[in-house]
Order: C-alpha cells, then structure tokens, then sequence
C-alpha cells in the first residue's frame, strides 16, 4: 500500500512554508502542478512547475471562481488507478494521475472575522479547493490530501521512506473531511447570521480542534477543546503567557470566571472573580483591582485555595502581588501590564492567560450541553437587571445601597449553580450557597461561610436566582441578617413570602426574570 508519488497538485492561499516544501518535492522527483497564484510563488523561487490551465487547456476564469473545476484535475484524483476501466479511462482521456493534494482555502473564516462585506464574504467561499479536498480524500487508496503545513510535513517525512502508506493516507482524509466540514459549517454559520438566524434554523454545528488535553474532567477521560469561528473574548481567544498546559477543569472553570466578570463594566471600576469548580466562591469590586482581589479573597479564603481569578480590567502589579499570596491555578485577564506579568514568572506553576478584551455580557451566542446522544442548544443567559427593572412588593421600600447591594447580589448569582442564595453589601460577596437540590439550605450553608470567615451579614443583601417556592429560605436569610431580598418572584406562594417578608421588615425586590444555572 506504499504509493511512491509521481506528480502533485498545490493550491494554496496561504503561502506559508510552501517554496521550501515545493523544493523538497522537486529533490524527490515529483513533478509540481499549480494555480496561478502558488504557480507563481514557486517559480519565483525558481522551481519547475507547470500550471493547471495547461492541463486542463482553460484558463483560469470568473475571477477565479473556475480554475480547477475539470475532468482532468477530478479524473486524476479520483482515478482508481488499480481498476482496468478507470485506467483506460485516464489513458484514453489523458489524464494523469495526481498522488499528492495540497489545498488551503480561501480564507472565509478571516474574512469574516475582519468584518468583511456580504460581497466579500461570499467571494472568499471556495469552491474547487473542498472540491478537489473531498476527491482526493475519497481516493485515500492513492492520494495523500493535505490541508496544512504539518499535514504536508508528514507527507514530506513519508517521502524519505519511500512513500506514503495507507495508514497515512486514511488519517490524512479524516482531517481532510473535518477541515471541509468546518469549513461549510462556517460559511452556513455565516449566512445564519446574516440573515438574522439563530441556532434552531441551523442545520449543523460544528468546530474546529483546538487543543487535546492529557485528560478529561478525571484521569480515566479523553478530552479536547473544540472552537468556533469568531469567538468572543474568554477561553477561546486567550493567549496563555505563562503556566502549565491548561486541563479540561483549568478551561471549564476558567470560561466561569470570565463569563461572571464580564458583567462588570471596567468604567465603573475594577472587579475580581474568584472561582472554584465553577461557582464564585468571592466577587468584589473595589477601589483598586489589589482592593477588589482582597474583598473578594475574604468572601472565602479557604475555597480560594487553588482557584481561578478573573479580572475585569488590565492587571495590575499591585493585584498580581496579592494574588500570588494564595496557591492559585488561572488568573485571566483582558490584558496585563508588564510588571504584573514578571510578578508571576516566580510562579511557574501559574497559568496566566490574557483574552484581548472582555466580551459583551449582553451580546447573544449559543450555549451547549451534553446530553446521551446528542447535545443541548440554548442561547447565552444575557439576563440584565437594572435598577428600573425591579417591582418592590413589600411595605418597606429598599434604601439606594439595597438597591445597590440587591442588583450586585443577583448579578453573581447568575453564575452560581442553582440552587443559588447570595449574600452580599458594598459591592463584596458576603456568603455563596450553590449548587444544593432546596433553596434553604444553599441559605443555610451562604450563611456558615460568611459565620466561619468572620463577616457580618446584618443589613446585608440576599439573591435568589429562582423563586422562593417557601417562605422558610427567606426567612432563613433575614435570620442570618438579610433585610433587602432580590428574587424574580412567580411562585403560586408570593402572597404568602411576601407576608412572611412584611412581618420580619424586609423589603424585597421581584426581577421578573430567572436565571437558573445547572
Ligand atoms: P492561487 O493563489 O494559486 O491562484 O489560488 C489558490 C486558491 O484557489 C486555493 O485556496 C484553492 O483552494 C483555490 N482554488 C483552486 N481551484 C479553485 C476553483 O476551481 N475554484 C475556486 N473558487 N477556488 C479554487
């Protein structure tokens, strides 16, 4: 199954590496054949190479749209070379045989991400390149298909011994497959877009490798982080700077952090996160990041231990220096200053990973989880509620710091597992109860924690992200020091949580709006 290859076919866009491995196929006696643009690249560099339009004896034409697209070129790849009538048929037709395929394509996903116009965008759609992609893959039995520069450098390295196996054609086809997969994937994305569709009238989502991690959630699990086109600012687009490879909880917990902290504007002060299995265990803001970081720190400082910080603004020195007291996994950050990035290159273990800026908590995308079979779609919880949003339905109308303290309470409660009770005053998470199957007891353990760090929750704010289905939650929070509760309200039981709330001299705010997390 070795096939030792006697002429190949190059198209690229991107023209990286390509007069070097063009060189190296040259040494080796295989014959170059090319489109007009990589045709000219290699014969800059002085290497012989012949072009596709003399195979095919059509110029090139429609801005390009045709140049491939013949008999000549698809006979040559999908010829079975071993089969009596595909054979007279290339003999009789004079067609070639091509061994090698290299091919990356018109740059849609760039396009698009540069803001392209709908022109431009549909004139980066290629065509003969995932043409000639899914012939030469289909023909793996003879046809070694690269769609980039390492695919090629194997091919390349195959050379040396002789050829190319079919082990390596049949991989080689594999990625050729997914590459052209993702790529229509992109451009039906794309069009959803433009045409105002979100995902239920997408046919198929698909994403691109980005990372293949050592194992999964625990050791016994594969895992891999897939991306798609455009992301927005978070785990998907972060440079790590420093730090061990991140792992699969590293990326799970890290996109948590990001995501709570993205709903705090930096024009109105810094905010850290700090989170653990993917629940806060301390949100603050602060006067400074340093300021935030503390405040946030004291929430919990024994859940603290080996957690992810996010930031909502460039890291400072001053926050990185308190940051690196504590053992922790990830700081990521929009951006970070130079001195604060030396501060954690004492800290080898540190994964330090800058985004290129926050991304809109408001903005729509799509959310996925798995389920036997298949996987769940849902738009992101772009839930926002303002002050104006709120409907007080006790006696007692909130003070401005209620107000203040309530909003602050069920921002970060929407990114607690539900069952979540917040606790928070000043703009500092004061207690966090997640994650627990009744509402009272994630009041009951928000409320030991603030015990066993030593914070006061007198006058303080409680956020339920669901309803109080009982009245015994709520007032398991006044007991604790609650006076201002946050909840969307909706419960068949609101008159009689209301009286409950009436009678302890509470006033609570109902949002209208739930933001379960499960
Ligand atoms: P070049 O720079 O060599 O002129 O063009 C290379 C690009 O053309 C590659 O990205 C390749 O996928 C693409 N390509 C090759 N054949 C065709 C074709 O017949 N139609 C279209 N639209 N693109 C092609």
């Amino acid at each position: 199954d070795l096939v030792a290859p006697k002429r190949a076919l190059l198209s690229v866009s991107d023209k990286t590496g390509l007069v070097d491995a063009a060189k190296i196929l040259h040494a080796a006696g295989v014959e170059l054949v090319s489109t007009g643009g990589t045709k000219a690249a290699i014969a800059a560099a002085g290497v012989p190479v012949k072009d596709v339009s003399d195979l095919t004896g059509f110029p090139e034409m429609m801005d390009g749209r045709v140049k491939t697209l013949h008999p000549v070129v698809h006979g040559g790849l999908l010829g079975v070379r071993d089969a009596a009538d595909h054979a007279k048929a290339m003999a009789d037709h004079g067609i070639g045989g091509i061994d090698i395929l290299y091919v990356n394509l018109y740059p849609f996903e760039a396009t698009v991400a540069k803001g392209g116009s709908y022109a431009e965008c549909v004139e980066n759609i290629d065509i003969g390149g995932p043409a000639m992609i899914r012939s030469a893959a289909k023909n793996h039995g003879y046809v070694a298909v690269c769609t980039d520069p390492s695919d090629l450098a194997e091919v390349l390295e195959a050379l040396k011994a002789g050829g190319t196996t079919l082990a390596l054609r049949q991989q080689l086809a594999a990625r050729a497959y997914a590459r052209t997969a993702a790529y229509d994937a992109a451009i039906s994305a794309w069009f959803a877009e433009a045409l105002g569709q979100d995902f239920p009238a997408r046919k198929s989502i698909a994403g691109t490798l980005r990372q293949t991690m050592r194992y999964g959630e625990n050791p016994h699990q594969k895992a891999a982080f897939y991306t798609f086109p455009n992301p927005r600012p978070g785990v998907a687009t972060a440079t790590q700077l420093q730090g061990k490879e991140l792992s699969y909880n590293n990326i799970n917990d890290t996109d948590a952090a990001f995501e709570l902290i993205a709903e705090f504007d930096p024009a109105a002060g810094p905010a850290v996160a700090i989170i653990k299995h993917a629940n806060p265990c301390g949100v603050a803001v602060g006067a400074t990041q340093r300021e935030a970081y503390e405040r946030a720190l004291a929430c919990d400082p024994t859940s603290a231990f080996g957690g992810i910080v996010a930031v909502n603004s460039r890291l400072t020195r001053e926050a990185a220096e308190a940051m690196v007291e504590i053992f922790t996994e990830v700081v990521i950050a929009p951006e970070a200053d130079e001195d604060a990035i030396a501060v954690f290159a004492a800290k080898k273990n540190l994964r330090l990973l800058v985004t290129g800026g926050l991304p809109d908590a408001l903005s729509t995308g799509d959310t996925f989880k798995s389920v036997a079979g298949g996987f769940l779609v849902q738009s992101r919880d772009d839930a926002r509620i303002k002050a104006s949003d709120l409907k007080i339905v006790t006696q007692r109308q909130p003070t401005e710091e209620e107000v203040r303290d309530m909003l602050f309470a069920f921002t970060v409660g929407k990114h607690v597992k539900s069952n979540a009770i917040v606790y928070a005053r000043a703009g500092q998470t004061l207690g966090v109860g997640a994650g627990q199957m009744n509402r009272k007891d994630s009041a009951r353990i928000a409320a030991l924690r603030a015990a066993d760090f030593g914070l006061d929750l007198k006058g303080c704010a409680c956020a339920s992200e669901a309803f109080f289905p009982f009245a015994d939650g709520l007032i398991q929070a006044a007991e604790a020091g609650a006076t201002a509760i946050i909840q969307p309200g909706g419960s068949m039981r609101d008159p009689e949580v209301i009286e409950a709330a009436d009678k302890l001299g509470l006033t609570m705010a109902f949002t209208g709006v739930r933001v379960f997390r499960h």
